[in-house]
């Protein structure tokens, strides 16, 4: 492929709105192009990583046994109804609706459509298990759409489901996959940690991630240096800490703390430690307001209470129904004496507490000496916190550490959750009817490429490994003009394209300087530049990742180039 004939528009410049490397480099390379927010056209050399990411996906996917198959994009509201997600999925499904006013909705994720599949065509446990997938759009309105197709509203998902008669069955479907997404993550050259995850919209009973450890992932991981426990954030437990010695429990006092608006500025004024303080948030899950109660110094875990409270949709609360609530103005809150009557949920850790301050739900005011029971009851003592490091492993006790990860890819093992609520049933051996066992697996391809570029560039741009560069090689003359240097890198580049090789040949009449600096932006593994030494024979080979640069006859260059990606396709 000529250089000169591509449609690679490349930039010299850093867009603005791109914050991370990976997008900032796609946009650079010209591999993709924005057409709203969160929505990307890939443009011809993007396409060809994309497509090898796919290529590897399906090859794995085929190989542990999985059916392609390819469902719509656009999927009627009934289906997601009967499993409870057209509401579950609140405002992050786009939904529409037809001329007749039927409504639809761009499937977010495919489990009920697959569900139904199965369920009208699969009668007795001779036909299980089964493992069907696809490699397709998924559409999610997401709340903040970013760092390019890391994080889009449209974008290209495997999904895999399985079903079996069994747990037992299921133990080995998810087996499977789990091995088949090991070898695509590897092959695509990531480095990568398997988690566990939080379910939820999708429900079930367990699930693990995929995480590129990355200092720009959107997820935080803890892990336990001691033994094999690795969690996201999210889902990570928290552990019931000791009560210290018994302390007598003080009266109550209400403190005039007027002019004070954050946590630091209340601890300075009260001579107190943040960890004297319980922090009274009020959220709005689902419409319904409620208060959640963490130490001061603590974050309160919204995976852990949308769970908790099975909601849709969790949000802080607005000033408006603070007020209401409080009866005094924001920063305020507490459990004791609010106007309004709202569920109060307390993290566990707090519950060891004796003699706190809280929020008096009057405005310039405090309450300290505030004790759990004496003082208030909450609806439900329970973990809400986010891990932290230095806490204790929920496995070994010893204390965690975190880190950020992207997650590439999450499997679940879902039971019977679909099968129960879309009626997916079987005849097992005995003749008895019973729902089947379902799996889901999810590879986010566009991420995963991304992903792949965080982990591979350098200054002057992508280092794409073998396996998914979009062009595997590239022939640079140094000078387009100069026949002999010409005819020898045009011959190199016509024998190692017989031979298989996706190459790309230089042919603009360019500098050599701004040829370099393309084919390193947009990173091909391995260059041939065929320059002064040309008349001699010589040519120069150079590789990307490692740098090694040596020069050599263009046959041996030919026969290098032969070697090192052989098999790769
Ligand atoms: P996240 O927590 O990042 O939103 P998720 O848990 O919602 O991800 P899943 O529903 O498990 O994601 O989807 C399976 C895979 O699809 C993810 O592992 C990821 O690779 C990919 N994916 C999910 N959301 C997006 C998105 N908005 N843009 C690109 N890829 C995505
Ligand atoms: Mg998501």
């Amino acid at each position: 492929m000529l250089v000169s004939k591509l449609f690679m528009p490349t930039q010299r410049e850093i867009p603005s709105d791109a914050e991370i490397v990976s997008h900032q480099l796609m946009l650079r390379a010209g591999l993709m192009r924005k057409v709203a927010s969160g929505i990307y056209s890939f443009l011809p050399v993007g396409y060809r990583a994309f497509r090898k990411v796919e290529a590897i996906v399906r090859e794995e996917m085929d190989r542990a046994g999985a059916q392609e198959l390819i469902m719509p994009a656009i999927l009627p509201a009934e289906i997601y109804m009967s499993s409870g997600r057209w509401d579950k999925f609140g405002s992050e499904m786009f939904r529409l609706q037809d001329r007749s006013g039927r409504q639809f909705c761009l499937g977010p994720t495919h489990e009920e459509p697959f569900t139904e599949a199965v369920r009208d065509n699969v009668r007795s446990y001779r036909q299980l298990p089964v493992t069907l997938y696809q490699i397709q759009h998924k559409y999610r309105d997401e709340k903040r759409p970013r760092f390019g197709v890391m994080r889009a509203r449209e974008f290209v998902m495997k999904d895999a489901y399985s079903f079996d008669a069994d747990e037992a069955g299921l133990d080995i479907s998810y087996k499977t996959m789990y091995e088949a997404y090991c070898r695509i993550f590897d092959r695509c050259g990531l480095d990568y940690i398997l988690v566990d995850a939080d379910s939820g919209a999708m429900g079930g009973s367990g699930s693990q991630e995929f995480m590129v450890k990355s200092a720009v992932g959107e997820d935080a991981i803890a892990f336990c240096p001691s033994c094999s426990y690795a969690a996201n954030e999210e889902k990570a437990p928290c552990k019931a800490t000791e009560a210290g010695e018994p302390k007598a429990l003080l009266n109550v006092e209400r403190i005039a703390t007027p002019h004070v608006r954050t946590i630091d500025e209340l601890m300075k004024y009260m001579k107190a430690s943040s960890k004297d303080f319980v922090k009274t948030i009020l959220y709005s899950a689902d419409g319904k307001i409620i208060a959640a109660m963490v130490r001061g110094d603590r974050e309160i875990n919204e995976t852990k209470l949308t769970n908790l409270l099975d909601a849709a949709e969790l949000v802080l609360a607005g000033a408006a129904d603070i007020e209401r609530v409080t009866g005094a103005e924001v920063g305020f809150a507490g459990p004791a004496r609010l106007k309004v009557d709202i569920p109060v949920y307390v993290d566990l850790e707090v519950a060891t507490m004796t003699n706190f301050i809280v929020g008096a739900n009057e405005t310039d005011y405090h309450l300290i000496n505030i004790n759990l029971l004496r003082d208030f009851r909450p609806t439900k003592i329970v973990d809400l916190r986010t891990i932290e490091p230095g806490d204790p492993c929920p496995v070994c006790g010893g204390p965690v550490e975190t880190c950020r990860g992207i997650e590439v890819g999450h499997i679940f093992k879902l039971g019977t959750k679909y099968s129960d609520s879309l009626g997916c049933m079987f005849l097992d051996k005995a003749g008895q009817e019973k729902p089947m066992i379902m799996g889901s697996y999810g590879i986010g391809v566009g991420r995963t490429l991304a992903a792949v570029i965080e982990q591979h560039y350098d200054e002057n741009g992508i280092i794409w490994p073998l396996a998914i560069a979009p062009y595997q090689a590239i022939v640079i003359p140094t000078n387009a003009t100069d026949q002999t240097i010409l005819a020898i890198a045009d011959d190199i580049h016509s024998q190692l394209e017989k031979a298989g090789v996706e190459v790309l040949l230089d042919d603009r009449d360019e500098r050599p300087g701004v040829k370099f600096k393309d084919a390193d932006l947009i990173g091909i593994p391995l260059r041939i530049t065929v320059g002064r030494k040309a008349a001699e024979g010589i040519v120069e080979y150079k590789e990307r990742g490692t740098g090694i640069v040596s020069e050599m006859t263009a046959n041996e260059a030919v026969a290098k180039i032969l070697e090192m990606t052989k098999g790769i396709k």
